[in-house]
């Protein structure tokens, strides 16, 4: 039986100006597979994740996103954007709109959802992030674990193929993690294909089929938890592991 694949990357490079930020990168993710990247800061690893949904542009490789062929004179990148969710550091909510408001707006905006459609589906996905109390404030009068919840649940309000985490915890305050690392383990349970970029090793050790360790644009390590955590191969990231565990 094959496995559909969601994302392919196949020799990639990418340069911000003279800079190389990253090398020849391969990977590929098939549908249901939970990958966590980790790494140095600066390796490339927001970059990475940003060039499988466009918000960057690879130079050289290729990458095809849920068979969407990623190159400089594609013209269908809202269909990418659509079908890849994304979670950023920093929440990244609408300020002026309300939760409920922040979930409908894709659905209705992009995806042409009806309007009522797209409330029931953004009750049902706040609902699932266990915030349906919070539709009708404004994301300034939540706090950080719970605007983290609301953006995971605006995300899958446009029924994405994959969800991309980009360091989703690290500007919470610690006793906030756990809520939205539970919300994330909740995903992969329920079968969603996630990459995420994270340092939580917890997380990885729990979710994760694979992780994926960068160092200066290359991709030096990939291997089980297990073997990653308790056989790492390669000096550098045995170092790193040595840093933050
Ligand atoms: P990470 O997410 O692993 O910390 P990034 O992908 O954010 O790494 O950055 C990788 C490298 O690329 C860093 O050296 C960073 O300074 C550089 N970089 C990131 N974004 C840009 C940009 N828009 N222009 C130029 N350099 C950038
Ligand atoms: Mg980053």
């Amino acid at each position: 039986m094959s496995v559909e694949t969601i994302i392919e990357v196949r020799n990639v490079s990418k340069w911000y100006g003279a800079f190389q930020v990253l090398t020849d990168i391969n990977l590929t993710v098939r549908k249901g597979e939970r990958i966590v990247i980790c790494g140095p800061s600066g390796s490339g690893k927001s970059t990475l994740i940003r060039c499988f949904n466009r918000l960057e542009a690879h130079q050289e490789g290729d990458i095809v996103v849920d068979g969407i062929h990623l190159h400089a004179k594609m013209r269908n990148i809202s269909d990418v954007r659509r079908n890849v969710g994304m979670v950023f550091q920093h929440f990244n909510l609408f300020p002026h709109m309300t939760v409920l408001m922040n979930c409908m707006v894709g659905p209705m905006w992009i995806s042409g959802v009806p309007e009522a459609e797209a409330r029931a589906r953004a009750l049902k996905y706040l609902d699932r992030v266990r915030i349906p109390e919070q539709a009708n404030k404004f994301p300034v009068q939540l706090s950080g674990g719970q605007q983290q919840r609301v953006a995971i649940a605006r995300s899958l309000c446009m029924q994405p193929a994959v969800m991309l985490f980009d360091e989703p915890t690290s500007a919470l305050d610690p006793e906030m993690v756990s809520e939205v690392l539970e919300t994330m383990t909740g995903l992969a349970k329920d079968g969603m294909t996630m990459v995420c970029v994270t340092h939580e090793m917890g997380f990885a050790r729990a979710v994760a089929d694979r992780v994926i360790f960068m160092n200066a644009g290359q991709i030096v390590e990939e291997a089980k938890p297990d073997e990653f955590f308790s056989n790492p191969r390669h000096e550098r990231t045995k170092l790193f592991l040595g840093q933050i565990l």
